[in-house]
This record gives C-alpha cells, sequence and structure tokens, in this order.
C-alpha cells in the first residue's frame, strides 16, 4: 500500500500521522531529502508557515518539495500546510517562500485575532456523509484561485478548501476533529497517483 509522509519539521506532525494511519495509509515522518523521495503522497502539517519554511530551506527541503510537487506527488496542506501549497501569499514575511503548487493566493492570519480559533460545519465537495466540522486556528483564507484549482468549500465569501489535481488544502484542521473523511479523501488521491 502507498506510503504517505508528514513533513515533520513543525506543526501538528502527530495528529495527522494517526489520522491517515486511521484512514488506512501507511505513514512515515519526513524531514530528509531521501525521506522525501520514498514518500508516495505527503502531508503538511498545521503549525507556523515561517517557521515550516526556513526549515524546509534549512534543511535542504525546499526544491526537492518543489521538483516532487512538479512533477506530480500528491500533496496535502492543512492551515499553515495550505500556506505552504500557494503559489502567491499576499502578506508573507520577510525571508518566507512557500512550495508553491496551488494557483492561488492565499492571506495569513485572515480571520483576525478575534476570531483566532472557531469552528463551523462546512459542506465540502468530494466529501460524502454530511458537513466537516472545520476547525480553524489563526487560519488563512484564499483570495483568489485560477482557473486550475477548484474550490471544494467554502466559509461565508471565502474559499477554505482547494484542490488542484493531486494537490489539496484546507484551511482548516480536519487532524483534530477524529472524522478522517478529508484524510480518507486524500488517501484515495495517493492510491489513485500511485
Ligand atoms: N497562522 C499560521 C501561519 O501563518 C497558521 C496557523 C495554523 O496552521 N493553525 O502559518
Amino acid at each position: 500500500s502507498p506510503v504517505i509522509g508528514v513533513l515533520a519539521l513543525q506543526g501538528d506532525v502527530r495528529e495527522h500521522l494517526a489520522a491517515l494511519e486511521a484512514a488506512g495509509a501507511a505513514t512515515v515522518s519526513v524531514r530528509r531529502p531521501e525521506e522525501l523521495a520514498a514518500v508516495d503522497g505527503l502531508v503538511l502539517p498545521g503549525g507556523e508557515s515561517t517557521t515550516i519554511s526556513k526549515l524546509a530551506i534549512a534543511f535542504g527541503l525546499m526544491e526537492p518539495l518543489r521538483e516532487r510537487v512538479g512533477a506530480g506527488l500528491p500533496v496535502y496542506g492543512s492551515c499553515a500546510g495550505m500556506i505552504m501549497l500557494a503559489d502567491k501569499i499576499l502578506d508573507p514575511r520577510s525571508g518566507q517562500e512557500t512550495i508553491g503548487g496551488i494557483d492561488m493566493i492565499v492571506r495569513r492570519n485572515a480571520f483576525g485575532r478575534q476570531n483566532e480559533s472557531f469552528e463551523a460545519a462546512l459542506d465540502v465537495d468530494g466529501v460524502d456523509g454530511g458537513p466537516v466540522e472545520g476547525i480553524f486556528i489563526r487560519a488563512p483564507w484564499v483570495e483568489s484561485v485560477g482557473a486550475k484549482a477548484q474550490v471544494l468549500a467554502r466559509y461565508g465569501e471565502h474559499a477554505v478548501a482547494v484542490r488542484q489535481g493531486a494537490l489539496l488544502a484546507t484551511s482548516f484542521h480536519p487532524e483534530l476533529t477524529g472524522d478522517h473523511r478529508v484524510h480518507r479523501l486524500f488517501t484515495e488521491m495517493v492510491r489513485a497517483a500511485a
């Protein structure tokens, strides 16, 4: 069965490993280019995108990540991971880079300090069985998507789940809810690509 890595530089790595295993995937933590080379799919966890960006550069992972994304590796990013998959950030911190791959512009910390954390029931295209409970923690929203990216869910006016080919991104954190349908969707995307 395909092996799905979780980028383990910073963020909620263990929660994603557990959710993927509950969804039936074999998993591994990824910190080094050799580990990245061995996976069939990759999750970019929630956390702090500026830190993940700096560590990815320091660990020599940024270029290998871009190469594998460019070659069609299935990747799912939640929250900070969504930011890492965006072709453009509206308000990057200095030195902050993304891997890119999804033709979208995201705004970091978009939901504002008053609402740093909240939950909302979301209908997500491709996820059957009723709404997904979305946990938003200083979450980004998607300011705009290009023609190749498909919006899977919105909260109010803003896209909060996007797919482009083998790349999937959510503003929210399904790894924190015990509902593994989003991880199952991604595991199926990895199987389909393998
Ligand atoms: N605000 C964080 C960032 O900009 C994301 C928060 C999260 O992943 N929960 O990276």
